[in-house]
């Protein structure tokens, strides 16, 4: 065996095999992969092998495309068959909300460069001639989607990697990790040692005990699941095969398997498997023992589309395990504190996703970052101190509503309350209907206390729209209070605090007792996000950044902070926050630093650190909504204090509480873009207009070259900000925008504008798209809305003008 490499690999099932081919792809040669026992002998034998492309998050669709396309390839290098058939793809609607999901879907194919049709209740029948499509109202058809033999792909990974260089070793188990001083892997098997300079856990049903072995606790659990192969329908002689389906309503996957059917459920009622740990005696070729009475609900519903499979004999039952993250999707990148020290498990779906978490690892490894934004598969967008009783739960509710309709405005229950601010008791009296960031429960909105309150789940205008309309307008009228307690906060000191933060930050570094808006670039010179940069008296760094960027910032921060003389603290859970804004919050600022008078002292962009009420807080004056506004930042032992503060002495000037998405809005109209949704890889400085927020006087920051040379160039797509004519369903992000049938450009978010009177979007438009008086049109929901370039902030509504007929004497 090799002793040393520059990557092991460990673990041999579909997502191994595909890195390894990835990384040789990249130009990386010099690597292995170690499977304990033959290859596929986890999760992958037993898979139903079926490869499609819906996923709720645009590039993760993306990449599963790319997944769908890459077989053919590495059946040709490899000269291993891997079994496609390639029979195309039904996703089928029978409800009236379900064909509103499927037509919005299918419109955001555009914008994922998906090619696929909308097919009537005739076209499917055509297609699928053993469905009873008496109640279906239709379905997207993709032609790229199929089923394969799982063990036949993995092994043309395998071939096609071991033919580009790399080397395989099977039976050989890894027993432990150890990191030597000088940064290395040693990765103990029990055939000796190899040493490596990175360290893949693609370990699959037993990557937590792998993780373990490195110290690290992955957020992921295993699940039962059953698929069942039919005997032969005599209904099937004679025909094409028929499409892989997705009956979501009906609640059940099936394709054609010979001149039988396959066909699974993913059944509410999920169990979790091997909670305590995947025993390492789990045999290749194990199964778990069938529970059919579990799917019984589930199969009626089926076999009643399907009548002809009602009647057919079952030939199999598999049961099997594979693991599940808490939203389902892939745990991949780099593990925090760990230098080279990689994850690529919690694939529930290997062969929709394998390829593009191969291939987006690969990039990460060599080019320092994946060609697209994977936030939506970054293991950092968990806390990786979440209990496993969160996880359990999480994983079990995705599981049970994997067929669900995704509505954007309807958060899930599971493992809820995890993290709470001090406020949150009070909150909830008072009617706050709750949404979950990055595990920290905030109020989204309020309710009308006493009354008992029920958000209807909608693509369209739910009856939370007047709430929130009410909020908004409540504290540009007078002041409001935002609980903004899940925004991550760091403080930064040591001697080396302004270098490190120059190295980090591509922004001018604010002077002492200021911030400033800043950006963090990857290597690449592409945005990773936006953060909030102030400098205290004492000269440490306070720095202010979005919920959910918590652990990817803090992951980027402990890379560098490894070079330099500094500390870091993520004081997030430590403090509390409160967003003071209005027309009137000077005057309760003041009253509630009467001594001082914070609220006039302070503007926009001031920190101080200063008694309010009788909480010591960091100020930070923040006009970000357009509004006066005060962040105010303090220890959470004194938050319902100062809360309470700021509610009595807010009486007089009109306070009122405020949700997350009234505040989001709010930002929305008066700000040109928002971490993830603009500010992400996706998207160059250049692209976003961003670039005043460059440091222009200096070059050491992480990926000036890059972002230079992109500014140098004429971006295809730049961000526009739009007003959007609708009716009762506004813009979220990822609908297609037109000029009559060309495609110009894309949505990346958007709000109905309650103060400014419209549905506002922020789009990223070609030069088309850009041109004075182009007569865009958005697709919100599969519908055609008429749309035009408006400035930032979004300006008000102009009062109609009505033209009035010239009155003519006498006429009335
Ligand atoms: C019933 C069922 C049906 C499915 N159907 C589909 C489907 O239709 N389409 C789809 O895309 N997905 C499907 N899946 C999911 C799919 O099987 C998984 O997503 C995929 O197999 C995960 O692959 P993996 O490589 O991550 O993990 P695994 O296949 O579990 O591979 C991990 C490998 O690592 C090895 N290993 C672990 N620890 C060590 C160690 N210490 N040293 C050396 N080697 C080690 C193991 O032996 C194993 O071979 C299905 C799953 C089930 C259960």
């Amino acid at each position: 065996m090799l002793q040393q490499a520059r990557v092991v690999i460990i673990g041999g099932g579909v997502i191994g095999c595909s890195v390894l081919y990835h990384l040789t792809k990249q130009g990386w040669t010099d690597v292995v992969l170690l499977e304990r026992k033959e290859l596929t002998a986890g999760s992958t034998w037993h898979a139903a092998g079926g490869f499609h492309t819906i996923n709720g998050n645009a590039n993760i669709a993306r990449l599963q495309a790319y997944t769908c396309g890459i077989y053919k390839e590495i059946q040709e290098l490899s000269g291993q068959d891997v079994g496609a058939h390639y029979v195309g793809g039904l996703l089928v609607a029978a409800t009236n909300q379900r064909w509103e999901y499927l037509r919005a879907e299918h419109a955001r194919h555009h914008v994922l460069g998906i090619e696929s049709e909308l097919l009537g209740p005739a076209e499917i029948k055509k297609l699928c001639s053993i469905m009873d499509t008496r109640d279906v109202i239709g379905a997207i058809y993709d032609p790229l989607e199929g089923y394969l033999d799982p063990s036949g792909a993995t092994y043309a990974y395998a071939g096609a990697a071991k033919a580009a260089g790399a080397t395989i070793y099977r039976h050989t188990m890894v027993e432990g990790l150890a990191r030597r001083p000088g940064g290395e892997w040693e990765v103990r098997t029990n055939k000796g040692v190899i040493v490596a300079e990175h360290v893949v856990n693609a370990g699959g049903l037993w990557a937590r005990e792998v993780g373990k072995m490195a110290g690290v606790d992955l957020p992921l659990v295993p699940m039962e699941h059953h698929y069942l192969i039919t005997d032969d329908l005599p209904e099937l002689n004679g025909l094409p095969e028929m499409p892989s389906i997705a009956d979501l309503d009906g609640g059940l996957y099936l394709r054609q398997e010979h001149q039988g059917m396959l066909l699974g459920v993913y059944e509410s009622n999920a169990v979790p498997w091997a909670v305590a740990g995947t025993p390492w005696d789990y045999a290749e070729n194990e199964l778990l023992i069938p529970d059919l009475d579990r799917l019984g609900e589930d199969l009626t519903r089926g076999f009643e589309r399907y009548p002809a499979i009602a009647s057919a004999g079952i030939k199999r039952i598999v049961n099997g395990p594979f693991t599940f993250s808490p939203d389902g999707n892939p745990l991949v990148g780099p593990v925090a504190g760990l230098p080279n020290y990689w994850v690529a498990c919690g694939v529930m779906a290997g062969f929709v996703q394998g390829g593009g978490v191969g291939r987006s690892l690969a990039e990460w490894m060599v080019d320092g970052q994946p060609s697209v934004d994977v936030f939506g598969m970054d293991i950092a967008r968990f806390d990786t101190r979440l209990p496993q009783s969160v996880t359990i739960a999480r994983a079990r509710e995705f599981y049970g509503r994997r067929f669900d309709i995704p509505y954007p405005n309807e958060t899930w229950l599971a493992g809820r309350p995890y993290k709470t601010s001090p406020l949150y008791a009070a909150h909830e009296a008072k009617g706050a209907v709750f949404l979950s960031s990055f595990g920290f429960e905030a109020p989204a909105y309020f309710a009308p206390a006493g009354q008992p309150f029920q958000e209807q789940p909608t693509f369209r205008r739910s009856n939370a729209f007047d709430i929130i309309g009410a909020e908004c307008r409540a504290l540009r009228s007078a002041v409001g209070v935002v609980d903004l307690s899940a925004v991550s906060k760091f403080f930064v000191s040591g001697p080396d605090a302004e270098a490190f933060l120059r190295k980090v930050v591509a922004s001018p570094l604010p002077s002492i007792g200021r911030t400033v808006p800043a950006l963090l670039l990857s290597a690449a010179g592409r945005i990773i996000g936006d953060l909030n940069v102030g400098c205290r008296a004492d000269g440490r760094y306070f720095l202010t950044a979005p919920t959910f960027m918590q652990a990817v910032y803090e992951r980027c921060f402990l890379e560098h902070a490894r070079n330099f003389d500094v500390t870091l603290r993520n004081a997030t859970d430590e403090l509390g926050a409160l967003f003071v804004a209005g027309p009137r919050a000077v005057e309760l600022i003041d009253a509630l630093s009467a001594h001082y008078r914070i609220g006039t002292a302070l503007k926009s962009g001031d920190l101080a650190e200063a008694a309010i009420g009788y909480a010591p807080c960091h100020v930070v004056a923040s006009d970000r909504i357009g509004e006066r506004g005060f962040e105010l930042y303090t220890p959470n032992v004194h938050l319902e204090a100062l809360y309470r503060q700021i509610l009595i002495t807010g009486r007089a000037f009109g306070v009122r509480d405020i949700g997350i998405r009234a505040f989001s809005t709010l930002v929305m109209e008066q700000a040109p873009g928002t971490t993830l949704r603009e500010m992400s890889q996706d998207h160059t400085v250049a692209e976003c207009g961003s670039h005043d927020l460059l440091d222009h006087e200096r070059s050491d920051y992480v990926g000036h070259a890059a972002a230079m040379a992109s500014l140098a160039h004429e971006p295809e797509f730049r961000l526009s900000a739009l007003r959007v004519e609708t009716l009762d369903a506004d813009p979220v992000g990822e609908e297609p925008v037109w000029v009559g049938d060309r495609y110009v450009g894309y949505t990346t978010s958007g709000h109905y504008g309650h103060t400014v009177g419209y549905a506002m979007a922020m789009a990223f438009l070609n030069e088309e798209g850009r041109a004075p008086g182009a007569s865009l049109e958005v697709s919100v929901l599969g519908e055609r809305c008429r749309a035009r370039i408006v400035t930032i902030p979004f300006p008000k509504l102009e009062p109609m003008t009505i033209e009035l007929p010239e009155l003519v004497t006498g006429q009335i």
